[in-house]
């Protein structure tokens, strides 16, 4: 069993920033009575822009050494460069996370890589901050390249310009569905923390990650969240934490109870029947398309005709939302279609010229 697989969910805890000597070994205690199978603190803080608290440094290492030591709490911290890699090591930090502001950079991820040669220590990657699955990818390539096995992804959500949706980052959940699909044998994490930005909605997006499949969480948690000196609108007390832990709902993605499968089984046979339907209609539509083509092309009519695709969309949509479909999603769907049907116009025209 790797690291990140031993328990299930996962749980990661800790401040966002080690601040203070007495701060760090609150939170840790509280942790440790926890289901907490890691404690975080950020020791040295990616800011985005200078003048606000950036870590305490080595100072911190020390904290969490004996933290590690009597606790027999495990503890990680962000590494955002080699010398970050070589002062956590030498301070026996157990896993190391690396920074959504990192995971950007492939010279810096490549840097962080060669100073790990030789060290088998966990690593966690966080999302690059832009929606961007490759680079995310390729970091965590680059860690198994250079020996490390265990690995976990966390999903800390994506900048965007803007309000947001009431997000501090968007969290995309497709991106780290389709980093799953490509790395099956990954552990991902959710960090709600940061995709939320705001402690009341850390409970929903924890819940709705293990609705999803996730592995673990990340949960920023501070003893008194209000007074942090970073992140304090998202972090929440180690109480507020243990009521989530309790109550959280974890998923198995099969089950094992007879009836409940016959009933999965009878309605996906069905499904399977509809899918199949659903691509012969497609077909049939395209062949039409095809048809309206080659006599668009005869009496020299343009293949996109903006006055009926208008039409064809607004109808379309409204008979969705007669069968409950919501229209945003009809829309896209036959955006899809549509262009798809353009398409083939040209094509269907291009072939006896080919032959
Ligand atoms: C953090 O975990 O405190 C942090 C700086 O995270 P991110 O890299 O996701 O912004
Ligand atoms: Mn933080």
């Amino acid at each position: 069993m790797d690291f990140f697989g031993s328990a299930k969910p996962f749980i990661v805890a800790g401040p966002c920033s080690a601040e203070t000597r007495e701060q760090t070994w609150e939170t840790a205690e509280a942790i440790s009575q926890l289901p907490v199978q890691l404690f975080r603190a950020g020791v040295w803080k990616p800011r985005t822009r200078p003048g606000s608290f950036e870590g305490t440094g080595t100072e911190a290492l020390q904290w969490l050494s004996e933290i590690q030591q009597h606790l027999g709490l495990r503890t990680t911290v962000e590494v955002a460069e080699p010398a970050h890699v070589e002062q956590a090591l030498k301070y026996g930090i157990h896993v190391f996370w690396i920074g959504a502001r990192t995971t950007v950079n492939p010279f810096q991820v490549q840097k962080i890589c060669d100073a790990l040669k030789g060290v088998n220590i966990p690593v966690m990657v966080k999302n690059p901050v832009s929606p961007d699955v490759d680079l995310w990818q390729g970091s965590i390539e680059r860690l198994m390249k250079t020996g490390i096995t265990d690995i976990a992804a966390i999903h800390r959500g994506f900048y965007s310009y803007g309000s947001g949706n009431g997000y501090r980052n968007q969290p995309n959940w497709t991106i780290p569905i389709e980093l799953k699909r490509r790395m099956p044998e990954l552990s991902i994490l959710c960090d709600p923390s940061h995709i939320t930005g705001k402690r009341s909605n850390v409970a929903e997006t924890a819940q709705k990650a293990m609705d999803m499949h996730f592995d673990g969480l990340m949960i920023e948690t501070h003893p008194r969240p209000e007074e942090a000196w970073s992140d304090a609108a998202q972090q929440i007390t180690p109480a507020e934490l243990k009521t989530i832990l309790e109550t959280l709902v974890v998923r198995d993605e099969f089950i094992t109870d007879m009836t409940g499968q016959v009933q999965l089984e009878h309605l996906r046979e069905q499904m399977d029947i509809t899918d199949a339907e659903i691509i012969d209609l497609l077909a049939r539509r395209m062949d039409l398309s095809e048809q309206i083509g080659i006599i668009k092309n005869q009496y020299n009519m343009t293949f996109y005709q903006p006055a009926r695709w208008r039409e064809i969309l607004e109808s379309r949509c409204n008979q969705g939302i007669l069968r409950n479909l919501p229209g945003d999603f009809v829309a896209e769907l036959f955006e899809k279609i549509h262009s798809e049907s353009i398409r083939r116009q040209f094509t269907g025209l291009k072939q006896p010229e080919n032959k």
